[in-house]
């Protein structure tokens, strides 16, 4: 089997790597020359925790290339995975522009008879229109088939979620049903659960899946802010409700929202399909709304207990929009140093691996830290956005320590309101109440 990944991003990399690590022999293409030229060279142009080590160890093994020619990636494919991107547009709506642009691509180049695995995620109904623009523009004597096998990996902890994922779903129409036995034998050594089913249930699945986790974090967060007002405190809340089996102890961390490239682009895009078949997704615009709100509430709390904020100099600690990531796509840090800036604040930021993608989208007065030390010396503020391990190991006393006036904002409730009052720092955090 030669199988073939179009586009090296998150998801991409991850899926030819790990393809490779089970034996398949792979050849990624990507568009971005720049890209392709630093893995041919084994850097992975993402950070992303045991990654470049895998893709060095599978170029070695000759399983593993890299090309920026589209005939090379796709004259001798058996199988095509899709993994490029569909963001957002401005009304919410899946940019479908590169799907689109890969299939041309691959109906151009293509040799053989071929299965298109789609793994980014597409609106339903655009699986049917990849086989229907195939079957216009493929060579008239080769056979395409299309398959749909949404992706559930978490960055951050991507291949470790490849290798142990929770499922592997693969819908398909029932002509299709030869491509999906051969997708299903690829997958069969990993012994994840895998559950096949018709290709606008497949996309269904990807949209609702994330709908829902979304659902969860703005639902708890909500709880958190009425906990902050009668005097509960949402750590024992959320303990309390995940107790119960129906509900369940995952997804209930309080904080400043949900960020990164999947949550926020997916829950608009769902919107928007349920909209283009009239039907308003009222609860789901009232998860994007409780996110919206729940970025800027550090910022608020911040002029409440340190006052007008010109002048004053703020660290933020934490830009990727989760931990062992170095995506800040969507990331709260962005939403606060953008608000933090507007308000007259001198912003000076710190992240162990997402600066050189902070430095691409976030205003150019933003200062950066080589360590939390040097962000947080002299500041009137600290705001924590992301629960990075190296800062949650940081004692609150080194605050009290280095800045100016000890206020810690932390969107992620990294510490105890307990460790905050024996180390005598003002600690503002979500669901909990102030230590002043
Ligand atoms: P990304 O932006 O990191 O990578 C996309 C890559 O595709 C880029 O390198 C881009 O240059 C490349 N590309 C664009 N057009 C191309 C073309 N015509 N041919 C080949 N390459 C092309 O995106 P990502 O985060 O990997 O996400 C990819 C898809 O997977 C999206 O639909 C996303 O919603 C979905 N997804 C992402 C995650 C995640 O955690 N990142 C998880 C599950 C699903």
């Amino acid at each position: 089997m030669n199988i073939a990944v179009a586009g090296t991003g998150y998801v991409g990399l991850v899926t030819g790597t790990c393809l490779a690590e089970m034996g398949q022999t792979v050849v990624c293409f990507d568009v971005q020359k720049e890209k392709i030229a630093a893995l041919q060279q084994r850097r992975s142009p993402i950070y992303e925790p045991g990654l470049e080590q895998l893709i060095q160890k599978n170029m070695s093994a000759g399983r593993l290339s890299f090309t920026a020619d589209e005939k090379k990636a796709y004259g001798e494919a058996d199988i095509v995975f899709l993994a490029v991107g569909t963001p957002e547009q401005e009304d919410g709506s899946a940019n479908l522009t590169y799907i689109e642009e890969a299939v041309r691509s691959i109906a151009r180049n293509m040799e053989k008879d071929v299965i298109i695995v789609t793994k980014s995620t597409v609106p339903v109904g655009t699986n049917e229109r990849i086989r229907q623009m195939m079957e216009r523009l493929k060579p008239p004597f080769l056979r395409i088939s299309v398959v749909s096998n949404p992706e559930f990996l978490r960055e951050g902890s991507a291949i470790h979620d490849w290798f142990y994922g929770d499922r592997i779903v693969i819908g398909a129409s029932k002509e299709d049903e030869e491509a999906v036995a051969v997708v299903a034998k690829l997958y069969e050594p990993l012994g994840i659960p895998m559950m096949k089913t018709d290709l606008a249930s497949a996309e269904m699945i990807k949209y609702a899946s994330n709908a829902f986790l979304a659902t969860k974090i703005s639902f708890i967060n909500e709880i958190a802010n009425i906990c902050e007002k009668v005097g509960a405190t949402i750590d024992d809340v959320a303990y309390g409700i995940g107790l119960d089996k129906r509900i369940g102890p995952q997804f209930l961390q309080a904080g400043i929202g949900y960020g990164g490239s999947c949550f926020p682009k997916d829950t608009k895009a769902l919107v928007q399909i349920a909209g283009n078949v009239q039907h308003r997704f009222e609860l789901l615009e009232a998860v994007i709304q409780v996110n919206n709100k729940q970025q800027s509430m550090l910022v608020e709390k911040a002029k409440q207990y340190v006052g007008c904020l010109r002048g004053k100099k703020i660290a933020l600690l934490g830009l990727a929009f989760k931990p062992n990531t170095d995506d800040v796509r969507e990331a709260a840090s962005l939403v606060i140093a953008n608000q933090l800036i507007g308000e007259g604040a001198t912003v000076v930021a710190y992240d162990p691996i997402a600066v050189d993608n902070a430095k691409k989208h976030f205003p150019p007065s933003v200062q950066y830290a080589d360590a939390i030390i040097e962000a947080i010396r002299g500041a009137d503020a600290a705001f924590i956005v992301t629960e990075w391990d190296e800062i949650k190991r940081t004692p609150l006393s080194v605050f009290r320590e280095h800045m100016r006036t000890p206020i810690v904002l932390d969107g992620r409730n990294c510490y105890s309101p307990e460790e905050a009052r024996r180390s005598h720092v003002t600690y503002i955090s979500i669901g909990r109440a102030p230590v002043l």
